[in-house]
């Protein structure tokens, strides 16, 4: 496929991780890919892998998505790399750098809250805030945020109240940034993935994990390529339609 626009994916450094995925998947969809995570060194290396693999343009960057400053430098290099010609204009943003907390409630601190908040739901906000303009601009975009189904099911067993407070409140920004820019091109939807198996789950057992997936109707934990197929289709030209939506992808193990 001819790469046309680029796809920015933030958190896609982390080995078995879904952002990589996702931007391994978009790569042999055709797009130019973006990887923006805290691990800059790591960002860039997988991202010249996934580019040269797939035979698109690539760039990967050091940014926290917590920190204002941060993504801005992020915003400047990628549009410099734009106007350079080195990458197609931006097309997509998937929003998946996020940490979780297992910490029971009263044991939690303003600290631990603010971070969790700051990296999955303020994250989200700024890094949108930054790569919006040129969608919008283009007449066209595809906005994939990551939320979780412990947003929808009060939490889980590695995200405890900070966690699915912050996925939730990815939930109703998606919404309403959708219904502000309906009529835009950009779309704007969200996922909610249950358990994935990915290096977050900090501490699982073997044990751990039968009960979680004997928990789960399919009877296990999803693959990082079940949940990039989604982002891949909610960034397809033919998802157009779909403004403000969540998509679940859990297994059947909140249906509702
Ligand atoms: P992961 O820990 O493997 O990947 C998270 C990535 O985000 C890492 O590359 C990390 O460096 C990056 N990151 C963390 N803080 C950052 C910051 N401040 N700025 C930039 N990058 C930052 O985890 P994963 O399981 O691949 O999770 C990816 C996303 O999916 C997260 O938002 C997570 O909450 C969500 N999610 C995961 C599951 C699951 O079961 N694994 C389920 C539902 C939702």
């Amino acid at each position: 496929m001819t790469t046309t626009r680029t796809a920015i994916v933030t958190g896609a450094a982390s080995d078995r991780g879904i952002g990589m995925a996702v931007a391994d998947r978009y790569a042999a969809d055709g797009w130019a890919v973006v990887i923006l995570d805290l691990d800059g060194e790591r960002a860039a290396q997988v991202a010249a892998e996934i580019g040269e693999r797939h035979g698109v343009a690539h760039f990967g960057a050091t940014v926290n998505v917590a920190d204002e400053a941060s993504v801005e430098a992020a915003r400047v290099a990628v549009a410099a790399e734009v106007e350079a010609g080195r990458l197609p204009v931006v097309g997509a943003l998937a929003n998946i750098a996020g940490i979780t907390s297992p910490v029971p409630f009263l044991e939690t601190d303003l600290a631990l809250w603010n971070k969790v908040m700051a990296v999955n739901a303020t994250g989200t906000y700024l890094v949108t805030k930054a790569f919006l303009p040129p969608m919008l601009e283009a007449g066209f975009g595809r906005i994939v945020n990551m939320s979780s189904v412990s947003a929808q099911r009060g939490g889980g067993v590695f995200g405890k109240v900070p966690y699915s407070a912050a996925k939730a409140a990815i939930l109703g920004f998606t919404k309403a940034l959708a219904r502000e820019i309906a009529d835009s091109g950009v779309t704007v939807n969200s996922v909610t993935p249950g358990a994935v198996d990915t290096n977050i789950r900090v501490g699982t057992t073997p044990e751990l994990e039968a009960r979680i997936a004997a928990d789960i109707p399919i009877g296990r934990t999803a693959s990082t390529d079940e949940i990039s197929a989604v982002f891949a289709f909610l960034s397809s030209e033919g998802a157009s339609y779909l403004q403000g939506t969540n998509i679940d992808i859990n297994g059947g193990s909140h249906m509702h």
